[in-house]
């Protein structure tokens, strides 16, 4: 998988996909309403690297990236259903992200959708959020599975991963290197190219485990449904067939994500059910 795309595809990874794995449990530091998901805040490495300059890098990478995939053809339209559907589901769920991240209510959130075969998904620091048509229409995503996948990239960045992973390698140029430039490979798919140190920048096991926690719980209070985790996971699996995608092969370890949904549900389910009522009400 490295030699065509691999190291392109880093910079998805170090973006992060719905792609890896969990299997460290979450902490025990309760939540500011004391409902939802237990999340500890660690990253005393933040304070190395400040949030606006990997922002405002990742701000301009992002724009980087739509100008060219628009000059590609491979922006989806505004009108697009597909991109119209996950703004609406990016909407609902914004309202809730200030619990994890109280600047994220500054920010300037930007949802799109590209056309790529691949099976990824990334939000980067400061709302910057992408979807490729591979895992909408591969996997066949309900409207709550989008929701979160969406929660769970978004955790990424409320949490600033990115940023923590930044500050540990000690990078003296964050923008480029760090968020990857993205350019179309001569088959059509989006592809990152990124800089050989992005390798490093990978999230970490704990990192999929908080942005999965936080998916869930935004999902949840946006009135979707966080079991959906569940069947998104069973699908990816299936998807990997006889030769299982990028995201499976580094990390197996779905049925490790799918217990992590489960043995956390009792903590959002309460979330979604009042949602789902003020919704119908
Ligand atoms: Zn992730």
């Amino acid at each position: 998988m490295r030699a065509h795309s691999g190291l392109l595809m880093q910079g998805f990874r170090v973006l992060c996909a719905v792609a890896c794995a969990l299997v460290v449990s979450a902490g025990t530091v309760a939540a500011q309403d004391g409902e939802g998901v237990k999340v500890p805040r660690k990253s005393i490495f933040n304070n190395l690297v400040s949030a606006d300059s990997v922002e405002k890098s990742a701000a301009l990478q992002y724009s980087q990236m739509t100008r060219q995939a628009f000059q590609q053809r491979k922006l989806l339209d505004a009108n697009d259903p597909r991109t119209q559907r996950v703004r609406r589901i990016a909407k609902d769920l914004l309202p809730h992200t200030k619990k994890f991240n109280d600047r994220s209510d500054k920010w300037d959130w930007e949802v799109n959708v590209f056309d790529s075969p691949t099976i990824n998904a990334f939000c980067m620091p400061g709302g910057k959020i992408a979807f490729f048509t591979g895992i909408i229409d591969k996997l066949k995503l309900t409207d709550d599975e989008i929701a979160v996948i969406m929660g769970h990239e978004m955790g990424h960045a409320l949490w600033e991963h990115a940023r923590e992973r930044t500050a540990k390698v000690n990078m003296t140029n964050i923008g480029s290197r760090v968020i990857g430039g993205l350019l179309f490979g001569q088959a059509g798919e989006l592809v990152g190219a990124a800089g050989s140190s992005l390798a490093a920048l990978k999230f970490s096991r704990n990192d999929e485990t908080e942005a999965d926690l936080i998916g869930m719980e935004l999902a949840a209070r946006a009135g979707y449904d966080p079991r959906a985790g569940i069947t998104l996971w069973q699908k990816m699996s299936k998807a990997g067939g006889g030769a299982p995608p990028q995201w499976l092969s580094t990390h197996p370890s779905g049925q490790t994500r799918i217990k992590t949904f489960q043995d956390n549900l009792k903590d959002v389910m309460p979330l979604y059910e009042r949602a789902k009522a003020a919704r119908n009400g």
